[in-house]
């Protein structure tokens, strides 16, 4: 066994105010243990009076003159880096926490999930004395200068595929830049959060300055995205939720508005491409995380020269991938999240069966409890099928067959999103002009899922707005403020 099967569960309650407290409703709800599917602990359900009541504590802390907006811009860095520090003390105990409540191999929490968030807030720690506006030259009787400030009251509403990664990447710029913040957990993995707040106080950030409500979308997530108080809304999840975001920021108060949603992210290999690298690179870029990842490589698009061979081997790969308990040493892949995704992914293995796709290897549900599936690949994928075009979300690779760069381009194009893509060639040519056309906020070329915190990531089309990550992913938590100051005309 690799890390702590059974941790202990310290953390249920809403935290505001650097308090634990208890939802205004009296209601709580049940996280589960998806590879078994039991019940791990109830939580408190946050809804629209704790979301206005943790605004209530933002605004607060966000006052001027306050702890929060005085602090000197290095010290707020520091307690950032020890928030990371605190977070690496931790490692084995959250990402065993992680592991249990989403289900994802602890290895890969421990050494991936975690790696990266601790990074991710150093990365930002790093930021916050230095983001700085500039002085702009004008007619010599002004001295103008912007100021970068930050925006205000955050709402933050994370998914559930990578829990502790994406409250760093929200936390992360948004606590650099001087903001204060309400975050909605996932319900379906609200435990890492809660324990982050433990170590968000222990670190000695001001009361209010992070709130977070765990809770249901329609319910807590809506209060958040409606909130008149609430100067900006950053939204990581579905399409579909992503439309009703904006809708609800257009019908409030026009707050900002972040969003990072799906994908169908087209990996293409050419004839030259190293064969055994490529199948590797794909499997990996498919499977990765049971295949809930919004960048994952789900449209995998093969030229027609090595196209039987490497049906072949990428079929072979994904019968020999190990799935299994989540804290077994050697296991690959978990369960899906919940029975809703896992009955969702079964949904579309039906489909591409129906609508005439070859399956070469899974296709159903694996062992006799918990939601896990089976690693499924499909070759002869045409782009007019369901499972060509929509986010399966779930351990099913999907092979398609070229003749030309031009038509590959063309193809990949053709789809609703552009999150990210991939080119697997020795051709320097090739690798830079298809990288150059593809409509996709990040292109890998004979890679694949190198996420640095000092990178930006981010979609076009229906896949997002805005950036995160990287420098660019300060923007997102800024206003500009333009000074000009009239100066003393000395011989007039
Ligand atoms: P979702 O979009 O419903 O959930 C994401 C977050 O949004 C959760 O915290 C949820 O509570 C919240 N939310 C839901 N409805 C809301 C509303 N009306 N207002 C405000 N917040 C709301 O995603 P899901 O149902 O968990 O998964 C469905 C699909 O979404 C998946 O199959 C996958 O295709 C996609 N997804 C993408 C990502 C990603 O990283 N981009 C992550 C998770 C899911
Ligand atoms: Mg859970």
């Amino acid at each position: 066994m690799a890390g702590i099967p059974n941790p202990e569960i310290k953390y249920t309650q809403l935290f505001i105010n650097n308090e634990w407290l208890d939802a205004e409703s009296g209601r709580t709800f049940s996280t589960l243990n998806p590879a078994t599917g039991e019940e791990i602990a109830q939580v408190q359900e946050g809804d629209k009076a704790d979301v206005n009541k943790a605004v209530q504590a933002a605004r607060e802390a966000f006052k001027l003159g306050s702890t929060w907006r005085t602090m000197d811009a290095s010290q707020r860095g520091h307690l950032l880096y020890r928030l990371a520090d605190l977070i690496e003390r931790n490692r084995e105990y959250l990402a065993s926490l992680e592991s249990l409540d989403n289900g994802k191999p602890y290895l890969d929490a421990f050494n991936i999930d975690l790696g990266l968030v601790i990074k991710c807030y150093r990365y930002y720690a790093g930021w916050a004395d230095k983001t700085h506006g500039k002085t702009i030259p004008m007619d010599g009787s002004v001295l103008c200068y912007t100021r970068h400030e930050p925006i205000g009251v955050c709402g933050q509403i994370i998914p559930w595929n990578f829990p502790l990664l994406m409250q760093a990447w929200k936390l992360g710029p948004a606590l650099a830049t001087g903001n204060v913040v309400v975050m909605k957990l996932a319900e379906q993995t609200p435990l890492t959060g809660l324990y982050v707040c433990s170590l968000i106080k222990e670190a000695g950030f001001p009361p209010g300055v992070v709130n977070v409500v765990p809770g249901f979308g329609p319910t807590a997530g809506a209060a958040i995205s409606e909130h008149m108080d609430v100067d900006k809304v950053a939204f990581t999840g579905s399409t579909e939720v992503g439309h009703i975001i904006q809708n609800a920021a257009g019908s409030s108060n026009l707050k900002r508005v972040t969003l990072e949603l799906g994908g169908k992210s087209p990996l293409i290999v050419l004839d030259d491409a190293d064969l055994d690298k490529a199948v590797e690179l794909a499997h990996f870029a498919l499977f990765f995380n049971q295949g809930q990842c919004c960048c994952a490589g789900s449209r995998l698009m093969v030229q027609e020269g090595i196209y039987d061979t490497f049906v072949e081997k990428a079929t072979a790969r994904a019968l020999a991938r190990k799935v299994g308990n989540p804290f077994q040493a050697g296991i690959e892949q978990g369960p899906q999240v919940d029975e809703l995704q896992h009955k969702k992914v079964l949904g579309y293995i039906k489909t591409g069966i129906a609508e005439g796709a070859t399956l070469r290897a899974g296709g159903s549900s694996w062992g006799d409890k918990g939601y896990f599936v089976q690693p499924t690949v499909f070759s002869d994928v045409t782009d007019d099928m369901t499972i060509c075009k929509e986010e399966i979300f779930g351990p099913v690779q999907v092979i398609q067959k070229f003749k030309t760069v031009d038509e590959v381009i063309d193809r990949a194009n053709r789809n609703s999103y552009g999150l990210a893509a991939a080119v697997f060639t020795r051709n320097l040519d090739n690798a830079t002009f298809i990288s150059n056309s593809l409509r996709a906020g990040t292109v890998w070329v004979n890679c694949y899922d190198v996420l640095e915190a000092q990178a930006p990531f981010g979609g076009y089309k229906m896949s997002g707005i805005g950036r995160e990550l990287g420098e660019y992913g300060l923007e997102a938590y800024t206003e500009v403020k333009t000074v000009t100051i009239a100066l003393q005309q000395k011989n007039s």
